[in-house]
């Protein structure tokens, strides 16, 4: 395990064959689970790797496993493709529109929740860029935009400006959000090219904020590579927020969360969400329960300032983001924080303890009567 020399050059890999740190016998084997999901790595991502522990957790995010064959979840967790009105554009939450704008990440994480892109990107990534901000320009509730897919920073500077600069003309688009994970799997793509730092502090003036959206799930991830790609971002003036999933042999202890979202605080990056692992195809083994997940988050919270835990755990359900708030010995205790349909913002709901559950569907809910728009009204056990 070590960290690469800064003037590296990084490549990408996509075969398992090109994995020398695996035997012919785990290459046949992996090998057929990348024909159905696919691999992908840099060498840098690759260096992280502890290759004498087989438990290691960077390995486990990004080297394919037999475990993804066992039959579960679906291609489309949250249901996606019900909020899309054009390919690669989603509007779910009134004020929020996703662009798909790349359908290919620096690496892919074993768990990924929209594995269904590398498999038919053409179908699921934004082809009509004029469509998508005639779109934008037509519904001015939309006063936010995160550009996603798939990674944007894989796209050259001038065409991420070029998608950027469409949609900052938009006089309601206030916030832009780069959701990207390659802070982590590449950090030569920010530390290596002024012209996109420049980019950022550009269009991140008085009219719009720009927010990246990183995506670190393990402590080691944050390497001195990855936190001075941090830092430089940082001296643009954008936001940075972290969004991490919770993974079984990944982050699943008190310790390796409270260490991560520690560090994400002293690096200057907000935790904005822990999420709930999504019952996307291939991932049970990288899934907690909703009720461990809710004890491990809240332990972790516990070690850490509250600078570091400003993290909500929530699930991406299809009716929208649901936070776990609390757990008592029987029951267990959702809000919406956002929700798809107005009447359900802020609804909180009560079930019934289900240790196994891994997704809202898998609970019985114990309290039915809601009144439509009274969402902050409590209900006690029945
Ligand atoms: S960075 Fe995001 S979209 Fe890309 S493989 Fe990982 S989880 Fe999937």
């Amino acid at each position: 395990m070590m960290e690469m020399q800064k003037q590296a050059a990084t490549r990408y890999l996509n075969r398992i064959e090109q994995l020398e740190h695996l035997s012919e016998h785990e290459k046949a084997q992996l090998s057929k689970v990348a024909e159905k999901f696919a691999f992908r790595s840099s060498d840098y991502y690759l260096s992280l790797i502890d290759w004498d522990d087989p438990d290691d957790p960077i390995r486990r995010i990004i080297i394919p496993h037999q475990r993804e064959l066992n039959a579960w979840g679906r291609l489309d967790p949250s249901d996606e493709h019900s909020y899309t009105v054009l390919p690669g554009l989603e509007h779910k939450y009134n004020s929020t529109v996703l662009l798909l704008v790349s359908s290919v990440c620096g690496g892919i994480c074993r768990y990924c929740f929209r594995k269904r892109v590398f498999m038919d990107s053409h179908k699921e990534c934004l082809r009509d860029i004029p469509a998508a901000i005639d779109y934008i320009r037509r519904h001015h509730e939309i006063t936010n935009v995160l550009l996603t897919g798939g990674d944007p920073l894989m796209l050259t500077t001038s065409r991420l400006e070029n998608i950027i600069r469409q949609v900052s003309e938009v006089g309601h688009v206030r916030i832009i959000r780069i959701g990207t994970r390659m802070p982590v799997f590449y950090p030569y793509r920010i530390i290596q090219d002024p012209t996109l730092l420049d980019m950022l502090s550009t269009y991140n003036d008085e009219r719009r904020a720009i927010y990246i959206m990183t995506h670190f799930v393990h402590p080691r991830e944050l390497s001195t590579l990855a936190v001075e790609g941090i830092q430089l971002l940082r001296r643009t003036g954008v936001g940075i927020a972290n969004q991490t999933p919770l993974i079984r042999g990944v982050n699943d202890s008190p310790d390796v969360l409270a260490k991560l979202l520690a560090q994400l605080s002293f690096s200057g990056v907000v935790p904005y969400y822990i999420f709930q692992c999504r019952p996307a195809v291939g991932n049970k083994a990288y899934t907690v329960p909703i009720e461990e997940g809710y004890e491990i988050v809240e332990q972790a919270k516990a070690r850490v300032s509250g600078l570091a835990k400003r993290a909500r755990f929530v699930m991406s359900h299809a009716s929208g983001k649901i936070e776990i708030v609390g757990r008592t010995k029987d029951f267990i205790y959702l809000k919406y924080h956002r929700a798809a349909c107005d009447q359900d913002s802020g609804r909180f709901m009560i079930f019934k303890s289900n240790p196994d559950a891994c997704w809202l569907d898998d609970f019985d809910e114990a309290i039915r009567d809601y009144p439509a728009n009274q969402p902050y009204r409590l209900y006690g056990p029945e």
